[in-house]
């Protein structure tokens, strides 16, 4: 931590980024430490390359993010927020390995340990507690912005302090938020409070869309791109549809496939992201590594370049073996 500090006071352009489809862990780190980082008078960019979920946008830096940057530009330093790997940043993630010095601060069980310097924590409830730590050791005051956007981390990582993750630091540190002004009323009520139509819309195709394994221990949601068309809906609009699939009794791995837009130079139906969930009897992680991907012990995912015929063969199977 104290050469992470030591690195950070002699840096003088800092470019800070998170993950793709970034949740309220990802956005609520990279905006309090770049606030934080901001406070040192250091120049920040923070990037992040898709469309931010319409739910995290009360949070009141949300447009210090931005979604273009020129990775070239004359970066002394790049800080990466709760990214297993720096392929999770996205199609930036060659030009910033190239940067000087990078420093890599995150929580999941399948970090690679990549960059210069790191701090990774796979107990810490969120991305966004290490940052509180950080701040904290570097002796800055939080602001209310800082804090209510490390809430917000701390709050949708554990799931609204329900997953094995919620620790008494997470109450610890979120009770301090409360005292530097955060309303936690206002925060859930924009976080989970509102839905779109469409976003409905999309949420009845999705349970409707619900397979058990012959098992019973796994269930399966698909969303294709279409469905999204429909109903006019993007796919920051999916997150958190999966619990329904998880909450079904004796299910202990629930699945959501969702097809990933094809682009200029891709055909549809060659391309899911998979989201694994589990009732933590199961290492998911496990399970989304062993397909290149990552995550923590009851929530993981992957991307896959397959047909969905192919896709489903290969999660179907894996019912055998939970
Ligand atoms: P989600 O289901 O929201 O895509 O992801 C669940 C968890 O798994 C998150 O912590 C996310 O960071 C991680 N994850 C999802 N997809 C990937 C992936 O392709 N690679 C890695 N390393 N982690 C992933
Ligand atoms: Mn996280």
């Amino acid at each position: 931590m104290n050469q992470i500090i030591n690195h950070l006071l002699k840096s003088k352009n800092i470019f800070l980024a998170t993950h793709v489809h970034p949740d309220g862990d990802a956005v609520g780190s990279l905006i309090a430490m770049g606030l934080a980082v901001e406070a040192l008078n250091k120049k920040v960019t923070l990037y992040n390359e898709n469309v931010l979920p319409a739910v995290y946008r009360f949070l009141p830096s949300i447009n210090r993010i931005v979604q273009h940057a020129n990775a070239e530009n004359d970066y002394d330093t790049a800080v990466i927020l709760d990214c297993g790997n720096l392929g999770r940043i996205g199609r930036l993630h060659s030009a910033i390995a190239r940067m000087p010095v990078i420093i890599n601060i995150d929580h999941h069980v399948t970090n690679t340990g990549f960059g210069d310097l790191q701090f990774i924590d796979t107990s810490a409830s969120a991305t966004a507690e290490i940052v509180y730590r950080l701040i904290r050791k570097m002796g800055l005051p939080i602001s209310k912005d800082m804090a209510t956007s490390i809430y917000t981390g701390i709050l949708t990582d554990t799931g609204s302090f329900r997953f094995s993750n919620t620790s008494r630091a997470a109450f610890d540190i979120c009770s301090e938020l409360m005292g530097l002004g955060v309303d936690p009323y206002d925060v859930a009520q924009h976080v989970y409070g509102t839905y779109s139509l469409g976003r409905i819309k999309l949420l009845n195709l999705a349970i409707d869309s619900i397979e058990i394994s012959e098992n019973g221990k796994l269930s399966v949601m698909t969303l294709y791109q279409r469905m999204l068309d429909e109903t006019g809906t993007h796919s920051e609009d999916i997150d958190g549809f999966i619990h329904y699939a998880k909450r079904i009794e004796d299910i202990k791995v629930a699945v959501l496939i969702r097809e990933l837009s094809g682009g200029k130079n891709r055909p549809p139906d060659s391309r899911y992201h998979v989201s694994l969930r589990s009732d933590g009897t199961i290492d998911v992680s496990e399970i989304a590594a062993s397909f290149g991907g990552g995550g923590h012990f009851s929530a993981a995912g992957f991307n896959i370049d397959s047909g969905i015929a192919d896709v489903k063969k290969q999660i179907f199977k894996l019912a055998r073996v939970i």
